[in-house]
């Protein structure tokens, strides 16, 4: 059993009502389980293979998902890097291994298949990117309509192509992604739609399971959990899910929740770092880092409170620093990711540097997508491939061999 509550005024509703925000407030909708009541054999976990499923006893979802075989990413031990920082149990979390490349993916098995469950007919999301090429297959999967509203000019290539290639109507308006959210939301109130963002509160459900995945890989909580925040949903949900086990009596402590902002994009390290309450919006901004390309994140309230109940923190890491990181994934470590991706391990840098983190630290780091999300800012950093005539000579003169 489980029901919607309201995370500001606590007000609760129905699971089955189509409602994303509190009628009384205006605050945002999470889903409280009848923990008691919800009989969790550990042993039966740990015999389902490793993915979003094996943890439906706390997921909203009744019969059988719309999957694509979600979840159950590796954990990479970051040997190299971890060196250099004086890091010796440093990981980072692979969500581009996903079916679509990002750990939306994780979301939106869930949320579509609530969708059909809830009996709506079509779903929608203002995107950043990796949200519409996600949902774009789910909702092929599912075999409902999709629309998704992407801000002109500034989704990387690799999303475009993904959520026109399921089959997802796309439409590029002129305006930030903030812009393109509020418009979603109206339409999905006007006309009917399911709304498929991180308002959406069973999404967010699908994305905890990152840290049920991470503390079954380590066999342990680890004592940092670090990600990349653009709406905030994602620190959100795995907080939340944390929460969860620990109330289940799974797990008995809770890791730090660590925030990593773009600096051109930061509203939730200000608010960290002044100490307040509400957070001041960024009208205008700006990263290479497309998918946290955010300023007015909408579940900003809950992932302060996440960070300040853990004793976490929020930093902000330059375009160069991101772009550094990405490459240094990518040749010390073999891991490809997107420059979002980056800014978590980036930030796990920076304060390493800067001495705020421990050695002894177990850290996760989750690198959020792929590296074939965004091709043209890997081809901008990188020399193009020496073209030569096709002779022997030539290959080994243009080796130096
Ligand atoms: C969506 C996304 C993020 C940001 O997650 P939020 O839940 O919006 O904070 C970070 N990285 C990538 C690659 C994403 O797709
Ligand atoms: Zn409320």
């Amino acid at each position: 059993m489980y029901r919607l509550v309201c995370v500001h005024c606590a007000a609760t509703y129905a699971p089955d009502q189509i409602i994303y925000t509190c009628n009384r407030c205006g605050h945002l909708l999470a889903v409280e389980y009848d923990l008691d009541d919800i009989e969790v054999f550990r042993g039966e976990w740990d015999r389902r293979p490793l993915s979003v499923w094996r943890y439906r006893e706390i997921l909203p979802v009744r019969g059988e998902p719309i999957s694509l075989q979600e979840g159950g990413t590796p954990l990479y031990h970051l040997k190299e890097i971890g060196r250099e920082l004086g890091l010796p149990e440093l990981y980072a979390k692979h969500e581009g291994m996903n079916p679509t490349g990002s750990f939306k993916d994780r979301g939106m098995t869930v949320g579509v298949s609530m969708a059909c469950q809830l009996g709506m007919t079509s779903v929608a999301c203002a995107s950043t990117g990796n949200t519409s090429a996600s949902l774009a297959a789910y909702a092929a999967r599912g075999g409902i309509p999709c629309v998704v509203l992407l801000p002109a000019g500034k989704v990387a290539l690799g999303k475009v192509a993904q959520a026109l290639m399921h089959g997802a109507r796309v439409i590029s308006i002129r305006g930030n992604f903030d812009r393109a959210l509020e418009m979603v939301h109206e339409l999905c109130i006007s006309h009917g739609l399911y709304l498929l963002n991180s308002v959406n509160p069973y999404r967010l459900e699908g994305q905890k399971t990152i840290g049920f995945e991470a503390v079954d890989q380590l066999g342990d909580v680890p004592d940092r959990f670090v990600l990349p925040v653009g709406n905030a949903g994602n620190i959100s949900a795995v907080y939340k899910g944390l929460r969860e086990l620990e109330a289940l009596g799974l797990i008995d402590r809770l890791p730090m929740m660590t925030g990593i902002q773009a600096a051109g994009s930061q509203p939730v390290v200000k608010a960290i770092e002044e100490n307040l309450n509400v957070l001041i919006p960024e009208p205008e901004p700006e990263t290479v880092a497309t998918a946290i390309r955010i300023g007015a994140p909408v579940n900003a309230e809950k992932a302060l409170v996440a960070i300040r109940a853990t004793g976490g923190t929020a930093a902000a890491v330059t375009d160069d620093e991101i772009l550094c990181m990405q490459r240094d994934l990518a040749r010390m470590e073999g891991i490809g990711v997107e420059p979002a991706s980056a800014a978590s391990v980036a930030g796990i840098r920076k304060l390493a540097e800067e001495g705020s983190i421990d050695r002894d630290e177990r850290i996760v780091c989750v690198v959020t997508g792929h590296l074939l999300k965004d091709p043209e800012t890997v081809v901008r950093q990188c020399e193009p491939p020496l073209e030569i005539d096709a002779d022997l000579h030539s290959l080994l003169s243009a080796l130096r061999l």
